[in-house]
């Protein structure tokens, strides 16, 4: 999971890396009282997106009076910053800048360990820019300890060990002319799969990178790799569209072929889906039952290729549970192979029976692109 920036400065604190003074509107706010309550003339407007490079696309405004303020600010949230919902806003003491660092920690992946990466006096915008002999790389040892290395940077260390982060980034860090040191910036993402030793990161408001808000639907999708059974497969990729056939996809690549087959077939997706890895029953269960809420579906399309080591039965048996209660009219259309698949299209067929469904089943010896083909013909003749 990805922070926002006023989110990463709150774990920064924590840790007791300065970070600006500053206070954070959201959308129909009064922002004048809130640059008020600062108390401080000089600010930065900063849009709360989840992608960086704000500063190169007007996402960052300085303003000096109320009235620059409340204009930014109003600015900001009439906007996409690149394709970003700006999900808030933060106002924020300007600081005064000498110099501007880079600092930050991530995983290795050639070294297989967490390196501390430098580029001592050149952070900023431009840190692409800034030449390979500039920057410093320093592994870590993920078991030990740094508080006495000689290196302020412990402090960092910290952050990202205890709050499980997979990348932590300060950019800039800013020295002032005083010789202070201050995170003008903070990008964090989190480790997803140290969710267990973090309950309070439920607390985290929901997030997307669609260009606007998470819907109910997506939302509570997220929720199911985050409950129980998190540990086997994943089912909590869900993007709603505006179509009217439901999705279930499971395996990635072909999932996304299979949107083109389906636009090709003259239909349109309601949702975009897929569950792979294995996932219980219960998650599948959970995902089908949103996938299926969706108001003013027309059809249903379950596909995937021929799976190495998901259970169809036990998938399927999820997908079954969520038909027998919903029991849609409308046409479904059945693409899977791989382990246990007479049980799990034996399961379908009964389910269709008792339910009385238009149902139909394909197997590998169908194509998946031809399926999307046949579902729209039962749609067009029901
Ligand atoms: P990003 O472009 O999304 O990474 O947004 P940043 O928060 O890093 O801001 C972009 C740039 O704006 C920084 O590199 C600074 O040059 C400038 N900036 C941000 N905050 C301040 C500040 O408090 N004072 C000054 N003088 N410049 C700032
Ligand atoms: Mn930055």
């Amino acid at each position: 999971m990805n922070l926002y920036e006023w989110e990463g400065k709150e774990l920064l604190k924590k840790h007791g890396i300065a970070v600006p003074k500053s206070v954070l509107v959201r959308r129909g706010e009064d922002f004048a009282a809130a640059y008020r309550s600062l108390n401080i003339p000089s600010v930065v407007v900063k849009a709360q997106v989840l992608s960086g490079k704000r500063g190169k696309n007007n996402g960052v405004i300085f303003a000096n009076t109320e009235q620059e303020v409340i204009d930014a600010v109003q600015k900001l949230f009439e906007k996409t910053i690149l394709g970003q919902f700006v999900n808030a806003v933060l106002i924020e003491e300007k600081l005064e800048i000498k110099k501007e660092h880079y600092v930050s920690i991530t995983y290795e992946t050639l070294d297989a360990s967490p390196v501390l990466i430098l580029g001592w006096g050149k952070g900023g915008v431009d840190i692409e820019d800034v030449a390979a002999k500039d920057i410093m790389k320093i592994s870590y040892d993920i078991r030990r300890e740094y508080a006495d290395s000689g290196l302020e940077t412990h402090q960092l260390w910290n952050v990202f060990r205890q709050e499980d982060a997979r990348l932590v980034e300060i950019n800039p860090l800013v020295e002032t002319p005083s010789g202070k040191f201050i995170a003008a910036d903070a990008k964090f993402a989190l480790d997803d799969d140290a969710f267990f030793r973090h309950k309070d990161w439920e607390n985290y408001e929901a997030r997307s990178m669609l260009g606007r808000l998470p819907t109910e639907r997506e939302v509570a999708v997220q929720q199911i790799d985050a409950g129980e059974g998190y540990y086997r497969g994943t089912a909590g990729k869900y993007i709603e569209m505006d179509g009217n056939i439901a999705i279930l996809f499971s395996g990635g690549g072909a999932s996304i072929a299979n949107m083109d087959a389906l636009i090709k077939a003259g239909l349109s997706p309601a949702n975009y889906t897929e569950y792979s890895g294995n996932p219980p029953r219960e998650k599948v269960h959970a995902l089908a039952k949103i996938v299926l809420s969706k108001p003013g579906l027309k059809g249903l399309w379950i596909a995937g290729g021929v799976a190495n080591f998901t259970n169809i039965a036990d998938t399927f048996a999820g997908i079954v549970d969520a038909l027998d209660e919903i029991k849609p009219s409308y046409p479904i259309v059945i693409r899977r192979a791989g382990p246990f698949e007479k049980e799990g299209m034996r399961l379908m067929r009964k389910c269709a029976e008792r339910n009385n469904l238009n149902i139909q089943i394909f197997g590998k010896e169908t194509s998946m692109s031809e399926t999307a083909n046949i579902l729209a013909t039962q749609i067009n003749k029901s």
